[in-house]
């Protein structure tokens, strides 16, 4: 299968999930993870209707941006202080925001590009020590800090799962939707509301959904052989 075909079954399979849920389509984002593919083959999948792509690395969303300027760019990677001026002009959405130190640079070049950043807050729902993201406990605080920067705005929360078993992902997922309830209810005076969670991905994106998914971020079942 080419990359727009399996594009185009993915975002069939994404729709039919939602209505299986009990959910609407509308309410849930595909974001095609384009990072293991060139530059190049990126325009298959938008052509088959892709209009928000993510990339994991900086120098990978600026060519992905040059490139394709009128797409949505997600950034979904590592975030290094040096680098927050490079993402943040091409970045529609930063998922992978969870140090307070790069709020102020997070502003600044928000600021400098003359927008407000929206961004997710990346929370270590599992625990697992090789992942990043806050821990849940500490999110209130992070969010609490956040809300103190006129050029960045939160949008809500996003977690990545532990591989290999469906059922804790799943927990992981509801636990993350709990988590964003509870943050958004008592968030900070005059901030919009958590309405996005980002969770799933190729493996795990049909538990995400269930539990209340509005992106899901799917990288091989759109770009890989593996999948097709
Ligand atoms: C690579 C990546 C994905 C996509 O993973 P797949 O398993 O290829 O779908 C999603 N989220 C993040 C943060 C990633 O780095």
């Amino acid at each position: 299968m080419s990359i727009a075909e399996q594009y185009e079954r993915v975002s069939a399979e994404v729709a039919a999930a939602c209505h299986e849920a009990g959910r609407d389509p509308h309410e849930v984002t595909l974001a095609a993870v384009s990072k293991t593919v060139e530059i190049a083959a990126i325009a298959q999948a938008i052509q088959a209707g892709a209009h928000d792509l993510a990339e994991n690395r900086p120098d990978r969303i600026m060519a992905a941006h040059t490139a394709y300027p009128r797409v949505r760019w997600h950034f979904i990677g590592n975030i290094q202080s040096r680098r927050i001026g490079d993402i943040v002009p091409c970045a529609s959405l930063m998922h992978s925001v969870f140090e307070e130190h790069h709020l102020p640079r997070i502003d600044a070049a928000a600021q400098a590009a003359g927008k407000v950043q929206d961004i997710l807050l990346e929370v270590n729902v599992s625990g697992e020590e090789s992942k990043g993201g806050v821990a849940p406990e500490r999110a209130p605080e992070l969010l609490a800090a956040a809300a103190a920067y006129p050029h960045i705005r939160v949008c809500g929360l996003m977690t990545m799962a532990p591989q290999g078993d469906l059922r804790i992902a799943e927990e992981c997922f509801s636990d993350l939707r709990r988590l964003r309830d509870s943050l958004s209810n008592a968030r900070p005076r005059g901030t919009a509301p958590l309405s996005e969670l980002s969770m799933g991905m190729s493996e795990d994106w049909r538990c995400a959904i269930r539990q209340g998914a509005t992106i899901v971020r799917i990288g091989r079942a759109i770009f890989s052989e593996e999948f097709a």
